[in-house]
C-alpha cells in the first residue's frame, strides 16, 4: 500500500513525521507538504504564481519527501500528478496541531488537503488533535493505522473523506469514539490595526470560539473527551433553504421577466 502524507502546519511539523513514522510500518510512505505553515488556507490553490517543489531529507528513514512552496492543496496535486513515481492508495493530512471542528472544515488547510485527495478519488483522512501544546500522538496514530488497514482490506469504501479530531488525552482517558456531524463553534474575527511607518496594516485575529454543544456533533464529542469521526462530502447545499427558496424562485423569475 502507498500512502501520501501532507499537512498544513509545514514540512517540519512534528505531527507530520509522527504520522509518517507510524504508517511506515505498514505502507510505502510519501511526504509532500508545504514548506511553511499554511493553517487556514482551506482548499485554495496557487493559480497565479508558479509552484516550486524541492526534495528534502526525510526525518524518517525510507520516506520520500518533498517540500512545496504553496498551499496544502498545491502539495497534494503536485504529489499526485508529478512528484510521485507511482499511484498512491490513500491520503492522510495531519496530524494537525489544533482542532478542526464544525465550520472550521471550510477554512482548514488540513481538511483542504484531504478534500483535494478526495477530489482525486483517494480515500482521504484529516487528523487533528484538539490542543496546541504537549500533544499526545498515540491515539490518532493508532487510529490512522487502523483506518489504513481497513482501506487496504477494502472494509471501507474508496469514496471516503473523514475529518477526525482527537482530544489530547491518553488512550485510557478517553470516554469513547463518536461518529459525528459537523457542529457549531463560531469565531468572532477581530481586526487589529497598526502602522508600519509607511502604511496602515491589519491583523485578522480570532478570539476564543463560542461552542454550541449539540449532542452528536463533533464539537460535543471532543468536549466530552471522545474521539470525533465526521464523514464529509463536498455538497454544502442547505436542504432547508432550498425548500424555502423553491417557492420564492418562481416569483423571482416573474419579476425578472417584468411580470
Ligand atoms: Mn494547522
Amino acid at each position: 500500500m502507498r500512502i501520501l502524507i501532507t499537512n498544513d502546519d509545514g514540512i517540519y511539523a512534528p505531527g507530520l513525521w509522527e504520522l509518517a513514522r507510524a504508517l511506515k510500518e505498514m505502507a510505502e510512505v510519501f511526504v509532500v507538504a508545504p514548506d511553511r505553515e499554511q493553517s487556514g488556507v482551506g482548499s485554495s490553490l496557487s493559480l497565479h504564481v508558479p509552484v516550486r517543489a524541492s526534495p528534502v531529507t526525510p526525518l524518517v528513514k525510507g520516506v520520500t519527501a518533498y517540500s512545496v512552496e504553496g498551499t496544502p492543496g498545491d502539495a497534494v496535486i503536485l504529489a499526485l500528478k508529478k512528484l510521485l513515481p507511482e499511484k498512491v492508495d490513500m491520503l492522510m493530512a495531519g496530524i494537525n496541531s489544533g482542532a478542526n471542528l464544525g465550520p472550521d472544515v471550510l477554512i482548514s488547510g488540513t481538511v483542504g488537503a484531504a478534500l483535494h485527495g478526495y477530489f482525486q478519488g483517494l480515500p482521504s483522512i484529516a487528523l487533528s488533535i484538539t490542543d496546541l501544546e504537549n500533544l499526545r500522538y498515540e491515539t490518532p496514530l493508532r487510529l490512522a493505522l487502523l483506518i489504513a488497514q481497513e482501506v487496504e482490506a477494502a472494509a471501507l469504501p474508496k469514496r471516503l473523506l473523514l475529518n477526525i479530531n482527537c482530544p489530547n488525552l491518553p488512550l485510557d482517558g478517553l470516554e469513547g469514539l463518536e461518529v459525528t456531524r459537523l457542529g457549531q463553534r463560531n469565531y468572532q474575527e477581530v481586526v487589529q490595526e497598526g502602522h508600519d511607518g509607511r502604511r496602515k496594516y491589519y491583523w485578522l485575529l480570532r478570539s476564543d470560539p463560542q461552542w454550541v454543544l449539540e449532542e452528536g456533533s463533533d464539537v460535543w464529542a471532543v468536549r466530552n473527551n471522545r474521539i470525533s469521526v465526521t464523514p464529509l462530502h463536498s455538497d454544502i447545499t442547505s436542504p432547508d433553504l432550498r425548500a424555502l427558496l423553491e417557492g420564492l424562485g418562481q416569483g423571482w423569475l416573474q419579476v425578472l421577466r417584468g411580470r
